[in-house]
């Protein structure tokens, strides 16, 4: 180690204990690291040197005080200062002029001519300054340089010469050596320097995503494997700086095309899922195979080769599924159609025999069930909006004696005609209907009393007026009725009592007769 670098480290070490420099601190630490580094430096060995120049009472404390090194004479001398308040006494004055006479010494053998040059003379003028205040502030000044000094423009050599910068002449050993190699082989340091530069430059040429080269990269590279030297020609320079952007680009474009494919793959994963999941149940293990596939795609670890493929397989394996799962639907949906029809014609039957169940099959009327329907629909408006509705009951007089005159076949024939003539007299919304044997009910809605009674009316009339001819025999018919309107009556029920009640009324009073 050198002295600098003693000085050095021992400023350094002065600022890591945060403690102001004082000669007697920087001569301890100095001499630590002298030790440290295993220079020998006389002023740290020889105490005798300063005891002599002190005054005899100070040698004969010393002496008694074991005072042996430099650091501890310096320690003493500055308890005494601190003691005596003498600090600008003589002695103290003269030991801090030696300190500072050291330090600049010591610059003075830094490679730095012109801090060599100021220290020489600070060194001198050293002598001139009568306090410590001055001493120390010159002191400082060198103490700042030191701490700023570098030597790291050494490192400019590292690209000519590999030496060891820390000792000056294996320093400048190294470089005479490297000069003389140089001079001597010419081409071994340059050319192999040449040769590493061309095999990086090859490398830098290659593409390292498109998998072709381009031939013009492919030629100048093999160009410049077979002659480094063309690389110190300025025409190389051009063509290579042109390459390397174009062997950019050709990465650029296979980066890009890259990503479009994973892309349309992911699109078609994506359809394809969707396709799965709107398909619904039964195919969860299916989707949990396909999931597990997706989760073992590393897209950080795996290459991009890699995982293509396995989103390829991915794909694939949806695809079958979904195949598998239409195939299937459209089965299931043959059968639910099948089922649809059938349910129809079932629903078509049930109609026409619930129809059947409720008419009258002689006079393709309404019989006393359709009759019981109508009247809950109008008795529900009637209770829900008040609209008030009237039911005339028809009973054709005399018919048994009809049916005995002219036979049974005759009375039916009645029975059917009657049923036409009740049905074109009767408004669109009358509901008529055959309510037993040859009893008819026609039910009037949003109509009075006096309304049904009118129409009962000229029912009776047209009847009696009408020629009901059997086999060229012209049969007499005449009809009674009695009518009830639900409003002048507490409910249906004794509505329906009132109109059997006024038709047997209409009997009693000799028949071919309307009661209201
Ligand atoms: P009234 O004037 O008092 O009503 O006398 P009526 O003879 O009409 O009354 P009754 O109740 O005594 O007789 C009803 C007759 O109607 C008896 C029955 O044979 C006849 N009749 C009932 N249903 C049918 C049918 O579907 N076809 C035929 N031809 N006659 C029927
Ligand atoms: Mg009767
Ligand atoms: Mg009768």
């Amino acid at each position: 180690m050198t002295i600098q670098e003693i000085i050095k480290k021992t400023l350094m070490e002065v600022k890591s204990k945060g403690e102001s420099l004082t000669p007697d601190l920087y001569s301890e630490l100095f001499c630590k690291e002298a030790k440290k580094a295993n220079v020998i430096v006389e002023d740290c060995q020889r105490v005798e040197k300063f005891l002599k120049r002190l005054p005899p009472e100070i040698q004969k404390d010393l002496k008694k005080r074991h005072v042996t090194t430099v650091d501890q004479l310096v320690q003493y001398l500055a308890s005494q200062l601190s003691r005596s308040t003498m600090k600008d006494s003589v002695e103290v004055i003269e030991a801090y002029k030696i300190l500072a006479k050291r330090l600049l010494q010591a610059i003075t053998l830094l490679h730095d001519k012109e801090a060599a040059q100021m220290a020489e003379e600070d060194r001198r003028r050293v002598d001139e300054l009568d306090d410590i205040a001055k001493i120390d502030a010159m002191r400082m000044r060198w103490n700042r340089f030191v701490m700023e000094y570098s030597d790291a423009y050494l490192e400019r050599l590292d690209p000519y010469c590999r030496v060891d910068k820390s000792d000056l002449k294996a320093m400048v050993d190294g470089i005479v050596n490297c000069f003389r190699n140089m001079e001597r082989g010419g081409t071994l340091q340059k050319s192999g320097g040449l040769e590493a530069v061309a095999q990086l430059m090859i490398a830098s040429l290659t593409p390292s995503i498109a998998s072709g080269m381009d031939d013009e990269l492919a030629t100048i590279s093999s160009q410049i494997r077979s002659d480094p030297e063309l690389l110190t020609s300025d025409a190389m320079v051009q063509d290579l700086k042109h390459m390397i952007k174009k062997r950019i680009e050709l990465d650029k474009k296979a980066v890009i095309s890259q990503i479009g494919e994973l892309d349309s793959v992911i699109e078609h994963i994506n359809l394809a899922l969707t396709r799965v999941i709107d398909s619904g149940e039964g195919n969860k293990e299916a989707l949990g195979v396909i999931q597990g596939e997706l989760e073992s795609v590393n897209l950080k670890a795996d290459s991009f080769e890699v995982i293509h493929a396995k989103l390829l397989a991915i794909a694939a394996s949806l695809e079958k599924e979904t195949m598998v799962l239409s195939e299937e639907m459209h089965k299931s949906r043959e059968r639910i159609s099948e089922l649809q029809q059938k349910v129809r014609v079932l629903e078509a039957a049930l109609h026409r025999e619930r129809k059947k169940s409720s008419t009258d099959t002689l006079t393709k009327l309404p019989n006393r069930r359709g009759l019981d329907e109508s009247l809950s629909k109008v008795e529900a408006a009637f209770k829900r909006y008040g609209d008030n509705y009237s039911v005339v009951l028809f009973d054709l007089d005399n018919f048994k004696a009809v049916n005995d005159t002219y036979g049974h076949d005759a009375g039916d024939m009645i029975l059917a005609s009657f049923a036409k003539q009740l049905r074109r007299y009767s408004r669109e919304l009358d509901i008529v209907g055959r309510w037993g044997g040859e009893e008819f009910m026609v039910i009037l809605p949003k109509t009075d009393k006096e309304g049904a009674y009118r129409f009962a009316q000229k029912l009776r009339e047209v009847v009696q007026k009408s020629k009901f001819l059997y086999k060229d025999r012209r049969i007499p018919v005449t009809v009674s009725g009695g009518v009830a309107d639900r409003a002048s009556y507490p409910d249906q029920q004794a509505m329906l009592k009132a109109a059997d009640e006024k038709l047997y009324e209409a009997k009693e009073g000799g028949r071919n007769k309307i009661v209201k």
